[in-house]
């Protein structure tokens, strides 16, 4: 992790041009006029930043999700890169991601993020087979995400990643064993993957609830998981963090951040910010942050002091999605518990479950292994609820 002089910036895009049926982001219909708006805004609250930002004087990673920050046209994208420099000096930039979605990226734009100093694109892919891309109501198709691969690679960007879902209704393990070996042949520095959650209010959760949709069952999930673990490796690629995998040397540098309890800043509707102590995040509606800005306001709707002992906790939550694991003589001293004991507990709870080994000791060091990481929602609730048990 850098230094504290270092920041990273997230920015938040707003819009797609029409929602997936999964979809629960903050993303609304998208328009030109919409966009313009929506760019002056964030371009106002930048500068309304502009003490916290002139105290920060190197900036390390900047990331532009969404959305479908595609959508942005070349000549906002530049408004924005130029309100940045004009704070900050972008040669510490170790790391320039921008987010795009298959069917609708033109090589212009491409080459104009090239020029700005985006090294990283990270492709919303979702599958390699068009079936499941239609069942999920993804604007594009697959001979989109190939041409937008070749763009890429085109224009000179050296990192693409892909994202890709499993579980999909319908997905086999035949076919997402395809996408996987389809994402792998295009050479890609990097992946991400991520199991379909049914959202309460998107309409496939509706779907699923008259029955017209059934989920893929847990048991089918996990061999897809375990599947990608086992590939992916094979091909080189290192599981670094519960659904991220890297050819070495790539592993997401901002994401990094995020895990590792680093600072961020956060622009546009619904970005959160972290300043080490504080967090505080935006408004997720697009008209409101816009006329929070318009009236010289921060669109801040909501803010939390993390107290010592929450910043410990949340260090072992974040610590056990990660290869790095958490740091036993650190928990132990948080906790007041001896981490064999805690340990011990967590398995006599997993019985039952997928069989095997969940976690390792190494060192001074406990980590999940891939099976632990696929019930990791569950072992970190239990590992609180013990923690929280062990409060005077
Ligand atoms: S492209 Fe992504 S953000 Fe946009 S609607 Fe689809 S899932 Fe949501």
């Amino acid at each position: 992790m850098p230094d504290s002089d270092y920041l990273s910036i997230y920015i938040h895009f707003p819009f797609c041009v029409r929602k997936c049926l999964y979809c629960d982001f903050a993303s609304e219909d998208w328009g030109l006029e919409r966009i313009d708006r929506w760019t002056d805004a964030l371009i106002l609250e930048i500068n309304l930043n502009k003490e916290r930002l002139i105290h920060s004087p190197k900036l390390y990673t900047l990331y532009i999700g969404g959305g479908s920050p595609n959508l942005v046209g070349g000549d906002n994208f530049y408004r924005i890169v130029k309100t940045l420099n004009d704070y900050f000096d972008f040669d510490t930039l170790r790391e320039f991601t921008v987010e795009v979605n298959p069917g609708g990226t033109s090589v212009e734009l491409l080459n104009t993020f090239r020029n700005a100093g985006v090294n990283r694109i990270s492709i919303g892919c979702q599958s390699f087979i068009d079936g499941e891309l239609k069942t999920l109501e993804r604007i594009h198709s697959v001979d989109d995400i190939v041409r937008l691969l070749e763009q890429v690679k085109s224009v000179g960007i050296p990192q693409r990643s892909l994202d890709l879902i499993f579980g999909i209704p319908g997905q086999t393990i035949e076919s997402w064993k395809n996408s996987l070996e389809s994402a792998i042949s295009y050479n890609v520095e990097h992946l991400s993957l991520y199991n379909l959650i049914y959202e309460e209010g998107t309409p496939l959760s509706d779907l699923r609830s008259k029955g017209v949709v059934s989920p893929v069952e847990e048991e089918q999930e996990w061999l897809m998981y375990d599947l990608a673990h086992k590939v992916l490796e094979k091909a080189g690629f290192v599981h670094y963090e519960i659904s991220n995998w890297a050819k070495p040397d790539y592993m997401a540098v901002h994401n990094s951040i995020y895990w590792s309890g680093g600072k961020y800043l956060g622009f546009g509707p619904s970005a959160h910010s972290f300043d080490g102590e504080n967090r505080w995040w935006n408004c997720r509606n697009v008209d409101t942050y816009i006329n929070f800005l318009k009236n010289d306001k921060l669109p801040i709707t909501g803010s939390e002091k993390l107290s010592v002992k929450n910043k410990k906790t949340e260090y072992f939550l974040l610590g056990l999605r990660t290869q790095t694991g958490i740091e036993i003589s650190r928990f132990e001293s948080v906790t007041g518990m001896e981490f064999i004991d805690a340990h011990k507990m967590l398995i006599g709870h997993l019985v039952g479950k997928i069989e095997g080994e969940y976690g390792y000791i190494e060192g001074n060091y406990f980590r999940l292994t891939h099976k632990g990481w696929f019930l990791c929602d569950y072992i970190t609730g239990k590992l609180l609820t013990l923690i929280e048990e062990r409060k005077p």
